[in-house]
């Protein structure tokens, strides 16, 4: 197995990046008179040719739960020392997105601005940005700012920061104030440290979806070390379950699906996956009792999940990152004789992102997608519901 395959967790820590900037920062104190006065002419130039000012930006929000999308224009903040400013080219629509506005986990604010799946083009960088240049191809996915100090933050767990993460949309801002708005926008202004690299020569618009789909899958495999050759059951295969075959197989786990639509059963072997099976086949599913080292749940919605408790062998997990609110059907007395594990995930962290990314790219890995244009985003949130997309839809952002 290769080194980039060989997914050990990220090593670097927080501290190490702190020594590292203090090294860096060390050596442009060296060069101060000429850094500083370069720094100050760049960031000149950039202000007068308005990539880092305030800006209003041509987006499209939800206006109601109906899922009533229109054109909307929302202000960028300027941007600060330390952030980017992206052209946002592909962003994918998220099962999320439409949980969010039809107001499933709570009412949000409208008009709502979704996307947590972006990639785009740095068109500016503030003066003390050393990730990114001009003209780099950039991804924020599910958040946009943590404290980066709490115990979590310096383990890269952001989207579990002890002081509330920001995430991308309709969350709390604390740097501008009222909420965040998301990629279903023209431009984003971030943190450069909660931006995503994209490597050169991958499908931008496919990779859009790697950056909640794609880490939300990768994640769990992580966590729970699923290993070459293990049996790895992927229930739902929609836009997270369709990335979850692809990236297990290539680690080399014996992939199973279980989804309800007949014509995702052929897409799952394409996809890599070894079996594939209808969940009303009875007899197939009773075939897999107590067979599967790890399980993970992509299905938005609660269903009874002791069906699938019951594949896993002898302390195994099923891990749900489907149904965010109510689990069902799992009993205590069945769970315990197997000493089974039902575990929730969240997305991930911005150096595993980067990680998940870096991953796909080398094994030729990205989204399957169909691109849509602005206007055809209510209609597609709805196909997404009704289970018809294909299996993500990318919205062409320069369509705006
Ligand atoms: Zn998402
Ligand atoms: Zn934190």
């Amino acid at each position: 197995m290769c080194q980039s395959c060989n997914d050990k967790p990220e090593t670097l820590t927080r501290e190490g990046a702190s020594r590292r900037d203090f090294l860096r920062s060390g050596a442009v104190l060296a060069a101060a008179p000429v850094a500083t006065s370069m720094i100050a002419a760049q960031a000149a130039a950039q202000t007068t040719n308005g990539t880092l000012a305030e800006s209003k930006v041509q987006a499209w929000a939800a206006h109601d739960t109906e899922g009533n999308f229109a054109p909307y224009t929302i202000s960028r903040r300027a941007a600060g020392a330390k952030d980017v400013v992206i052209e946002i080219m592909y962003s994918s629509i998220c099962h999320s997105d439409v949980h969010t506005y039809k107001g499933d986990w709570g009412m949000p604010h409208f008009p709502l601005v979704p996307g947590h799946e972006m990639v785009g083009r740095v068109v500016g960088t503030g003066p003390e940005v050393t990730k990114f240049r001009e003209g780099d191809i950039a991804g924020v996915g599910t958040m946009v700012d943590s404290c980066g100090t709490c115990v979590n933050c310096l383990a890269d767990r952001e989207q579990n920061c002890l002081n509330g993460t920001t995430f991308t949309y309709d969350s709390a801002d604390k740097i501008s104030g009222g909420v965040t708005y998301g990629g279903y926008s023209r431009k984003i202004v971030v943190k450069e440290e909660f931006a995503l690299r994209i490597p050169p020569g991958v499908d931008l618009a496919g990779f859009a979806p790697l950056l909640c789909a794609g880490i939300t899958t990768f994640s769990p495999i992580n966590h729970w070390n699923l290993q070459h050759g293990q049996r790895y059951g992927v229930i739902g295969m929609g836009g997270l379950g369709h990335l979850a075959v692809k990236l297990a197989a290539a680690k080399g786990a014996e992939v199973v699906v279980f989804t309800t639509s007949e014509d995702k059963i052929a897409d799952a072997k394409r996809f890599g996956a070894a079996e594939a099976y209808l969940w009303s086949d009875d007899a197939a599913i009773g075939r897999q009792m107590g067979t599967f080292d790890l399980m993970l749940s992509t299905v938005p919605v609660a269903y009874p999940m002791q069906p699938f408790l019951n594949l896993l062998k002898l302390d195994k997990t099923l891990v749900n990152v489907g149904a965010l609110f109510e689990v069902q059907g799992a009993q205590g007395m069945l769970m315990a004789f197997g000493r089974q594990s039902l575990a929730g995930s969240l997305t991930g962290g911005i150096a595993e992102t980067q990680r998940v990314i870096d991953f796909a790219a080398h094994h030729g890995i990205a989204a399957t997608y169909e691109m849509i244009t602005p206007d055809q985003i209510g209609t597609a949130c709805e196909k997404v519901v009704n289970k018809e997309a294909r299996y993500r839809y990318v919205i062409d952002m320069t369509q705006v």
